[in-house]
């Protein structure tokens, strides 16, 4: 009996606690993440960016081999089965080529308009499916849809907002919709299509069926399309604007980033402007709130 009582009043020693000291630890290395954004690819051979924050990984499109994904996904200490989701923008094949390899090998949730889904090689339990518009949750992300405008059906882009901060992403879109200016004003960091310099395109190689694609309403932003959009949204408080999916043959980095660089000098604050690397992991873009900023 005497026994028994000693047992119950044991003094709590260190390794009865030190599991969950070890466990808090752990888990506190990837729950206190801030909240950041990568690419992983982007031109017009392929498309792929990680978004994390409070837990929840989500990757912006699969335009790259399941391979290339997990490779950047391993440099940056996970695997693909701690995606959350996949979003989806659109169907062609920039987009979406890692996409069956991906679901195949990891049962990653997909999220795609109805109309999008339609051409995805996914199996039907991991599609989620929406109409462009849509809001919704993922883990710690909230999503907001936009329609773009492109030549694929049901073609959106992206706002996600958390506690930390806001990004969004606009590409392949022949002009900025009005949905898109409502839905990105205010995100506190864009990927933002710079896809050609309209000279270059005019006086390039590309066949003229090709360049009116690409100037339509329906194809892609051109840098100066890009710099009226990136000073919009500075002016709305966005300080990182990271250029995408540039044209290797109608497009220079040098060419978009100056063309985006002079327009943004009349906002009269400092912006963090880069291009995406065409086939490399990026470097990190840490998000956090201007209000967060504002009052260091
Ligand atoms: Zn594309
Ligand atoms: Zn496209």
């Amino acid at each position: 009996m005497g026994a028994r009582q000693n047992d119950r009043f044991r003094p709590v020693v260190l390794s009865d606690i030190a599991p969950l000291f070890l466990f808090d630890y752990c888990y506190k290395l990837w729950y206190d993440l801030p909240m950041e954004f990568y690419t992983f690819a982007s031109s017009s051979s392929g498309n792929a960016a990680l978004l994390r924050c409070d837990g929840t990984a989500v990757l912006l499109d699969a335009g790259i081999s399941a391979r290339r994904i997990a490779q950047s996904l391993a440099a940056l200490h996970m695997t693909p089965d701690e995606l959350d989701a996949v979003l989806v923008t659109h169907a062609h094949s920039d987009h979406v080529n890692g996409l069956a390899t991906l679901t195949k090998k990891y049962a990653v949730p997909v999220y795609a308009t109805r109309g999008t889904a339609n051409f995805l090689p996914v199996p039907a339990e991991l599609l989620h499916t929406f109409e462009p518009g849509a809001a919704f949750a993922v883990g710690a992300l909230d999503v907001r849809s936009f329609r773009t405008s492109h030549d694929a059906a049901g073609s959106v882009d992206y706002r996600f907002d958390s506690p930390e901060g806001s990004f969004g992403a606009l590409t392949d879109s022949g002009y900025v919709t009005d949905e898109a200016a409502e839905t990105l004003a205010g995100v506190d960091a864009l990927l933002l299509e710079a896809n050609h310099d309209i000279d270059m395109l005019q006086n390039g190689p590309y066949p003229y069926h090709l360049k009116r694609r690409i100037l339509s309403d329906l194809g892609h932003l051109s840098n100066e399309a890009a710099a009226e959009f990136a000073l919009y949204c500075v002016r709305a408080g966005a300080r990182d604007v990271l250029l995408a999916h540039l044209s290797a043959e109608n497009n220079t980095p040098a060419a978009a980033e100056y063309a985006v660089a002079r327009r943004l000098q009349s906002a009269g604050c400092p912006v963090r402007l880069g291009v995406a690397p065409k086939a490399e992991l990026s470097e990190a873009h840490r998000i956090e709130h201007t209000l967060v900023r504002a009052a260091r």
